[in-house]
């Protein structure tokens, strides 16, 4: 007993408050374009491996559900028309960026529902990445339970449907009988470039599309793979949509 107290002791608190989180040194974060250094050569838009860039109303624009944040945009750039920040606040609705959403997320949980919020994880395909970063939630780092917040087994206990990787052909039925099987009114998050975006592997018979082609998306967490605190980030506004039902 003594030898656990004084490991206690030693270690201290480990987890990490999400408005305190701060990304990593060396994080990909989203790519900001400098409209004023940008000469219009389109070299950027050509390195694009998803074709995440394209030019609307005399300017350039990035669709973050679609882009995986490799950075060759940057690379090519020779005069700092794009430069990839640590931003990882960059959870959506509807397809458009919204605000660091703060703090009290486990007060807003209970506001809204009264209890826990409970989600069911789908894998439609993905490379896993976008799985590790989900798994890394709940370990004692960041230790998704403070807020109020698990994963269940079973789609009927379950609140949101959290989506990560393209949809596959072999999954697609899983994902429909999932969808269906989560209690209305239910949540659905598509977690990372390929369930947000569906374009990181092209077109071919095995994939489907983007987890919007199949059912209704309400939150879109961009990433390859996004952070836990981008995720967090997201379940802030995935309450959002769910207090307006
Ligand atoms: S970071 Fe990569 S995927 Fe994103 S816009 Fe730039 S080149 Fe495209
Ligand atoms: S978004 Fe990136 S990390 Fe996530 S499943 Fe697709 S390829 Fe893997």
């Amino acid at each position: 007993m003594i030898n656990i107290l004084r490991k206690i002791l030693y270690t201290g608190t480990v987890t990490e408050r999400y408005d305190a989180a701060s990304p990593a040194p060396r994080a990909r974060g989203a790519v900001m374009v400098q409209a004023s250094a940008c000469t219009d050569c389109r070299r950027c838009a050509a390195a694009c491996p998803v074709g995440a860039i394209t030019r609307q109303d005399d300017h350039l624009t990035i669709d973050y559900n679609t882009c995986i944040f490799c950075g060759h945009c940057v690379e090519q750039c020779e005069h700092g028309g794009i430069k990839q920040s640590g931003e990882y606040r960059l959870a959506s609705l509807a397809g458009q960026l919204a605000e660091p959403a703060g703090q009290g997320l486990r007060h807003r949980i209970l506001s809204v529902l009264g209890r826990s919020l409970q989600i069911r994880h789908v894998d439609a395909g993905s490379c896993n990445a976008c799985d590790f970063e989900m798994n890394a939630l709940s370990n004692p780092l960041y230790d998704l339970q403070q807020y109020g917040i698990d994963f269940v087994a079973s789609p009927r206990h379950a609140d949101m449907l959290m989506v990560t990787g393209v949809v596959t052909r072999n999954l697609t039925q899983a994902l429909l009988m999932t969808y269906e099987a989560v209690p209305k009114p239910k949540l659905v998050m598509a977690v990372g470039a390929c369930a947000a975006g569906g374009a990181t592997f092209g077109q071919t018979y095995a994939i489907r599309g983007a987890v919007n082609d199949l059912v209704p998306v309400d939150i879109y967490v961009p990433g390859c793979p996004p952070k836990p605190q981008a995720l967090l980030h997201g379940l802030l506004l995935a309450l959002d949509r769910l207090s307006e039902r």
